[in-house]
C-alpha cells in the first residue's frame, strides 16, 4: 500500500478513538459528537504539531495562543445546548477550531479576535471548508458585539478575569453564556443560564487551563 492511500484510514482511526475518548468522558450529546467527528482538526493545527491534531490535548499555534483540547471544545460547545437557529457569539477565534465545530450546529456564529494574524488565518480555513454561516470581527471581545447582540448563546474561550457583565447583557433573557472565570492558572468553567426575568442560574462545570482573556486588540509587526 502507498503511503498516500494509507493516510486517511489512519486518519480516520484516530478521528474516531478521539471521539470514543470524549464520549467516555461525558460528551454524549450526539449532534456535538457528530460535529467533532466532521471537522477536520489538522487543518487548524499548525506544520510542527500536525501529527498531534487527534490527541485529546490542547497545542500551541501562532501569536502565543493555543487551540483548545477536543475535550473542552465539546464539553463547552455540549453546555451551550445549542438549536439549529440559534446565533452565537463567540470570543476568542484563535485557530478557528472551536468555530466551525459551532457553525455546523448553528445558524450564525459572530466571533472575535483581537490578532489579526489568527482571524485571517482562520477565515482562510472556514473558507478552504465552505463554511459560510461564520462572522468574523478584529477587535477587544471584552465589548462584546454590541451591534448585533443579542445573542441566543455566547461561548468565551479565553479566562475572564471576573463575571463578564458586558457580555451577559448582549445575551438575550433565556440565552446561555459559557466561560472560564478566573485570573490564575486554572479557572472555573461557569455556565451562566438566563432565567427570562434577567436573572442568571451559574453552574460551575469543572476546572480548565485557558489563555487569558486581555484587553485591547495586539499589536503585530
Ligand atoms: N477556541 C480557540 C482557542 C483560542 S485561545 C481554538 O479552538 O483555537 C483564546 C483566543 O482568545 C486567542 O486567540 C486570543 O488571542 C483570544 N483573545 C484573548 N483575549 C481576547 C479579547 N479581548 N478579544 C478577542 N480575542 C481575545
Amino acid at each position: 500500500m502507498t503511503r498516500r492511500s494509507k493516510e486517511p484510514v489512519e486518519r480516520d482511526t484516530q478521528l474516531a478513538r478521539l471521539v470514543l475518548a470524549l464520549r467516555s468522558q461525558g460528551v454524549t450529546d450526539p449532534a456535538v459528537l457528530a460535529s467533532i467527528e466532521k471537522t477536520p482538526r489538522d487543518l487548524f493545527t499548525p506544520d510542527l504539531f500536525k501529527e498531534r491534531s487527534w490527541e485529546d490535548s490542547a497545542l500551541p499555534i501562532a501569536c502565543g495562543q493555543t487551540i483548545s483540547q477536543p475535550f473542552i471544545v465539546g464539553l463547552m460547545t455540549q453546555a451551550l445546548t445549542l438549536e439549529p437557529r440559534a446565533r452565537v457569539l463567540e470570543i476568542g477565534t484563535g485557530s478557528g477550531y472551536q468555530t466551525a465545530v459551532l457553525s455546523r450546529l448553528s445558524r450564525l456564529v459572530y466571533t472575535v479576535e483581537r490578532y489579526r494574524t489568527l482571524m485571517r488565518a482562520a477565515e482562510a480555513r472556514f473558507d478552504a471548508l465552505q463554511i459560510t454561516n461564520v462572522i468574523t470581527k478584529f477587535g477587544d471581545g471584552f465589548l462584546g458585539w454590541a451591534d448585533q447582540a443579542p445573542f441566543d448563546r455566547i461561548l468565551v474561550t479565553a479566562a475572564a478575569p471576573e463575571e463578564p457583565t458586558v457580555l451577559l447583557q448582549q445575551l438575550k433573557p433565556s440565552g446561555v453564556l459559557v466561560a472560564p472565570i478566573g485570573k490564575g492558572p486554572v479557572q472555573q468553567l461557569c455556565r451562566y443560564a438566563g432565567n427570562g426575568e434577567g436573572g442568571f442560574k451559574v453552574d460551575v462545570l469543572c476546572e480548565v487551563r485557558f489563555v487569558p482573556l486581555l484587553e485591547g486588540v495586539a499589536k503585530e509587526l
